[in-house]
């Protein structure tokens, strides 16, 4: 028996849709098309798709988002986003959601239809490693962070923060070692960028109830330890 793949098309241009949703069919492919970030969200949770297909300008709303609900929900399902020829950061901010790759239009079908077979044959991604203390677990692969169920809105530089904290865990760590993790590369860091991306970050942790306390170590840097012992 044949194993067919199913792919949601999320495009909210008619005929492109049509036309591309017609000849992935005469590839072999069973294909389901959305026109919305609603209409994509509700197909995601009722079916199984193998891999989706994403038009990021929808009209109610950003794709990435979408992107970002497959991972949340920990969904294998590979993404391939399509963009316009000079949406570079559009296409960034996809890749940077979780989208496995991108195709940019106008674009033939024949190449989408072996991107799609190429992100298919890919193994599964290795199972994401966690960081975790007193109930925040942060994804180091999926760069999220969740307290509890409670995914916490945090940015990259938050994230980045947290991350080098959570790797040394009851660890004094020094700022340098923070700044380098947090603003490598960027060439105007002022002196108290990092304690106020700090304080900010022990807000967040604050407000989502979680536990672990963030110090700071006057003249050396800060420190993330379990409320909880032992
Ligand atoms: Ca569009």
């Amino acid at each position: 028996m044949r194993w067919i793949v199913r792919l949601l098309l999320v495009e909210d241009n008619d005929r492109l849709a049509l036309l591309t949703k017609l000849e992935l069919e005469r590839m072999g492919f069973a294909v389901d098309r959305a026109a919305s970030v609603a209409e994509a969200e509700a197909a995601i949770r009722a079916s199984r798709f193998d891999l989706m297909i994403l038009d990021l300008g929808l009209p109610d709303g950003d794709g990435t988002s979408i992107i970002r609900e497959i991972r949340m929900r920990r969904l294998p399902t590979p993404v391939l986003i399509l963009t316009a020829r000079e949406g570079l950061d559009d296409r960034v901010a996809g890749l940077d959601a979780g989208a496995d790759d991108y195709l940019v239009k106008p674009f033939e079908v024949r190449e989408l239809a072996a991107r799609c077979r190429a992100l298919l044959r890919r193994p599964a991604a290795p199972l994401s490693s966690c960081l975790t203390i007193d109930g925040l677990e942060l994804d180091t692969s999926q760069r999220t962070v969740r307290a509890g169920e409670e995914v916490l809105p945090l940015g990259r530089r938050e994230i980045a923060l947290l991350e080098s904290l959570l790797r040394r865990p009851g660890q004094v760590v020094p700022r340098e070692v923070l700044e380098q993790a947090v603003y490598a590369g960027e060439e105007e860091v002022t002196p108290n960028a990092l304690d106020a991306l700090v304080s900010r970050l022990r807000r967040r942790l604050s407000q989502a109830g979680v536990d672990a306390v963030l110090r700071t170590v006057h003249g050396v840097g800060y420190m993330l330890s379990a409320a909880r012992t032992g």
